[in-house]
């Protein structure tokens, strides 16, 4: 499968990045992996967003799910939509989430969206076979594996240490981990990964490949990268636009 990092700014666009979302691409299909705030705009220099054939939300946070409005108004007057339903998949109360995003709550964005809640276990997006976890984060998210032809990807989103994120991962190709914590005392606990953690994570679980992402603007990304390469040294750092095979 190919990885094209659409947005890889942690927490909210910044600078150089938009905020979160990768497409996922095997055999024609396409799958968006969140669509944070100004990732819209960037999906337009990859992909026609008329042929993106399923959305998946990793959790509701602004800086994974706010784009979903341009990509609505794009569907509904750019005149180049064919006007199939895209499947989406996000945690429940999405629904009414990106309506209130869009312009309140009686939106109905069902016109453009097959709207699914995503359970833990095991299912089947396109050609995907997908399993998820739940992570620790204040909000109800999920981590993905998505497998196909053999090889696995995992996407965190956002999270913070967790043992159910590792059993996901487990023998992976590739991780992409979210880093958005600097080294030192005092962050919130249950939240977000430091680089150490993130490499501890892609060591604990014997991936192939880490991929640091979602390094919020305010945090040095080459210290990330530094402190999750001394664990992991199969570790580089994402960078808008950047494509992978996986
Ligand atoms: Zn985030
Ligand atoms: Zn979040």
């Amino acid at each position: 499968m190919k990885l094209t990092v659409i947005g890889c700014s942690g927490s909210g666009p910044g600078p150089a990045s938009a905020a979160s979302c990768y497409l996922v691409e095997h055999d024609g299909f396409r799958l968006l992996l969140d669509l944070g705030n100004g990732a819209f705009g960037s999906l337009l220099a990859h992909a026609d967003p008329e042929t993106v054939d399923a959305v998946f939300l990793s959790h509701l946070h602004a800086d994974h799910c706010l784009d979903v409005a341009p990509f609505v108004v794009w569907h509904r007057y750019s005149g180049r939509s064919s006007g199939k339903r895209v499947p989406l998949y996000a945690p429940a109360g999405a629904e009414r989430r990106l309506a209130l995003a869009y312009d309140g709550a009686d939106a109905d964005l069902t016109d453009v969206f097959d709207f699914a809640d995503v359970t833990v276990g095991t299912s089947t997006i396109g050609p995907f076979e997908v399993r998820t976890a739940r992570t620790a984060h204040p909000v109800e998210c999920h981590a993905v594996r998505l497998t196909v032809g053999g090889r696995s990807l995992v996407y965190t989103g956002d999270t913070g240490p967790s043992e159910r994120v590792v059993e996901l991962a487990r023998g992976a190709d590739v991780l992409l981990a979210e880093a958005a914590h600097p080294p030192g005392p005092g962050l919130p606990t249950g939240l977000h990964l430091t680089g150490r953690e993130a490499g501890e994570h892609a060591a604990a679980a014997g991936v192939g490949r880490l991929l640091l992402t979602h390094v919020p603007a305010w945090v040095d990304e080459i210290g990330q990268l530094f402190t999750a390469s001394a664990v992991f040294p199969e570790t580089e750092l994402v960078r808008a636009g950047a494509t992978y095979d996986v």
